[in-house]
């Protein structure tokens, strides 16, 4: 998809400031840092649209941007980071929980990871969480730019393993540097969302 009209509509803090309109929704999870703000941003075309809004300190939001009027990418605040207080952490996970087990619109749950490394034990939660509550999931792999493309294989499948990834969750090896796999995540997107 060629993306040429993106839109903030909302960072909304409860589903009474969810968009009504019913339109297929993909949300964006990975623990801070892992590249989430770079890869919407590759996918959108944009330099700087998606910030980090991980950080601890800031408001934890559910960042809801509108793209070409047909669907969402609902950005999710960033786990794992080890200087959130226990009643930020609280606050995330009802925020989060919410949202992904009442959010009818929602069609798939992109888990960012980092190609380079195992998935963390944070990753591993999150994704055993997204099939509790049998939210289908694309793992998209990161950071590719940053190992060499002969040992992109095998990262990949220790990254398939380590998340004992389900037959019908695909994964997709990305750079945001250089634009590996966008094409294939947008294929896998629009896909989805005719079903
Ligand atoms: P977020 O906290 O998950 O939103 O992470 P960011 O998108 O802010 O990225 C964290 C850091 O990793 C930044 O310095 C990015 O420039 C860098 N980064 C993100 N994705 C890639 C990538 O695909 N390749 C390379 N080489 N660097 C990346």
């Amino acid at each position: 998809m060629k993306v040429n009209q993106v839109e903030l509509v909302i960072s909304a803090v409860k589903p009474e400031q969810y968009p009504s309109e019913g339109l297929p929704e993909f949300a964006l999870a990975g623990r801070s840092n892992v590249g989430k703000s770079s890869f919407i941003n590759k996918m959108i075309n944009r330099k700087s649209m998606a910030r980090t809004s991980s950080k601890p300190g800031k408001t934890q939001t559910l960042n809801f941007y509108k793209i070409e009027e047909s669907l969402y990418f609902v950005d999710v605040p960033g786990y794992g980071y080890a200087r959130v207080s226990k009643k930020e952490r609280e606050a995330w996970g009802q925020m989060i929980e919410t949202y992904f087990t009442t959010r009818e619109d929602l069609l798939t749950v992109l888990l960012i990871v980092d190609l380079r490394h195992p998935p963390t034990k944070d990753d591993v939660m999150m994704y055993d969480f997204l099939k509790h509550y049998e939210l289908p999931c694309l793992v998209v792999a990161t950071k590719a730019d940053k190992i060499p493309r002969g040992k992109w294989d095998k990262h990949k499948k220790i990254v398939k393993e380590t998340l004992n990834l389900d037959p019908s969750d695909e994964i997709v090896v990305f750079s945001s540097e250089t634009g590996l796999g966008k094409d294939e995540v947008w294929n896998i997107l629009m896909k989805a969302s005719k079903k």
